[in-house]
Parts: C-alpha cells; structure tokens; sequence
C-alpha cells in the first residue's frame, strides 16, 4: 500500500514554495505591512501621530479603510545577530502565554509547503542545542523561570526572538510583554504569517551570499 501512497506524491511532484527565492505563492493580506493615514480607532494604540506601529499591531481591522494592507510579510526588526548563524540556525520555541495561534503558525513552517529546513532553519527540542530561543505570548509570572533557565541553557552565542505581538508589545492584553533590552529580534503579527517568520528567520542567519542570491532570484522572477 505505501508505494501507491509513494507513486501518488511522484505524480504530484514538488509543492514546496520557494519564498524566499520567489514571491509568497499564498500571502496573506492580513497580517502585513498596513500603510495608510489618519484614521484612529485602534484598541491598542498602534496608529499614533508619527504612523503605523507594526510591534503593537494586532491586525484586528477596525482602521479600515484608512490603513490598508500591503501584501508586504517583511513586518520583523533584527536588533542583533551573529555571523555564526550563516550555516545553520536552530531554534527552540517557547510558550509564555500564547492563545496557540502563534504556536501553529511557528510549527507550519516546517510544514512540507514551507520547509524551512531547507533553509537551514530547524526547530530543536532542548534548549541545550538551541541557536536561538523563539518566545511566543505574554510574559506570564509562572513561565519566568523556565524562560530564565532554558536561557541560561543555551550555549554562546545565543539569539531570543519575541515572536507576535503578545511577546513584542502585550499585543491585545496591553501589558506584561518580554523585556524588550533582552531580545534581539522582534516579529510583528497577531499571529505572523509563515512567510514572516521564514523572512524574520532567514534575516536573522546574515547569510549576506544568500540574501544576494535571493536577491538576484527575486530580480528573474520579475
Ligand atoms: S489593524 Fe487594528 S490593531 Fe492594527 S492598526 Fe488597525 S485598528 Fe490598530
Ligand atoms: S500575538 Fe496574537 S496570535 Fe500570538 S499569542 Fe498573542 S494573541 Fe495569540
């Protein structure tokens, strides 16, 4: 019976997407960059006088149409990395008070229609092997220590994501966000898309080679 199950994939061929080679072939419209002005009405202060604040954003709608989206899934800052990361990037993902939308999102991207591990990004079960620690939702008083110790774990160097907008800001709760001096990189969503993560991830390894080929691929494309 398995080689039916075997044949059948050969005759559908190869679905993995190619983003970031290419273009998303399934970008979401929401959560992405939202450009825009005026407006008001946002239940987490995310539209201020200065603009958009992608970090608190929590893609709820409500200031349409005076902000639409963009399509653009590059919603994430990198505040520091490591060059030893270019190769391979391990990551270990942590719950600190998720709804689980975050969670779900973070597992699809090693999905077969993503497969981050052909980036070389991989998802590691112990923090002990882990590059960087990927924390999603709010800083919960109970996950603290757990948080402190998978991070005293982790060898050097060694990155923490803020993932969503519940770890970067307080997203929709408004408070108890990570401590924003002890991340290095912070991704915007509520949740993000996977195209932002394998974007975010991917940034994060400073592969300058490899930003220029996708670069380079991304002009073919065009
Ligand atoms: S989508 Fe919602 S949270 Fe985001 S800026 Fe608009 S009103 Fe604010
Ligand atoms: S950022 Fe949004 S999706 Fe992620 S844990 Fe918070 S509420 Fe859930």
């Amino acid at each position: 019976m398995s080689s039916i199950w075997f044949l059948n994939g050969v005759k559908k061929g190869i679905k993995t997407e190619r983003y970031p080679y290419a273009e998303p072939v399934s970008a979401p419209q929401w959560p992405s960059r939202l450009s825009g002005h005026d407006g008001g009405n946002c239940p987490v202060d995310a539209i201020t006088p200065d603009g958009w604040v992608m970090e608190k954003c929590i893609f709820c709608r409500r200031c349409l149409p005076d902000y639409k989206p963009t399509g653009d899934q590059r919603i994430f800052t990198i505040k520091k990395t490591e060059d030893t990361f270019r190769r391979s990037f391990h990551v270990f993902p942590i719950d600190s008070g998720a709804c689980g939308a975050c969670n779900m999102e973070f597992l699809s991207i090693f999905s077969p229609q993503y497969d981050a591990n052909r980036l070389g990004i991989f998802m590691v079960n112990t923090p002990r092997y882990a590059d960087a620690l990927i924390v999603m939702g709010v800083m919960t008083p109970g996950m603290k220590e757990a948080l402190d110790r998978a991070y005293e774990a982790m060898p050097e160097p060694k990155l923490v994501i803020a993932m969503g907008a519940c770890a970067v800001t307080g997203g929709i709760m408004g408070e108890n966000p990570l401590d924003r001096e002890k991340y290095n990189v912070e991704i915007a969503g509520c949740p993000p898309s996977p195209y932002t993560l394998i974007a975010a991830l991917n940034a994060a390894m400073k592969d300058k080679r490899k930003a220029d080929y996708f670069e380079s691929k991304r002009q073919e494309v065009h």
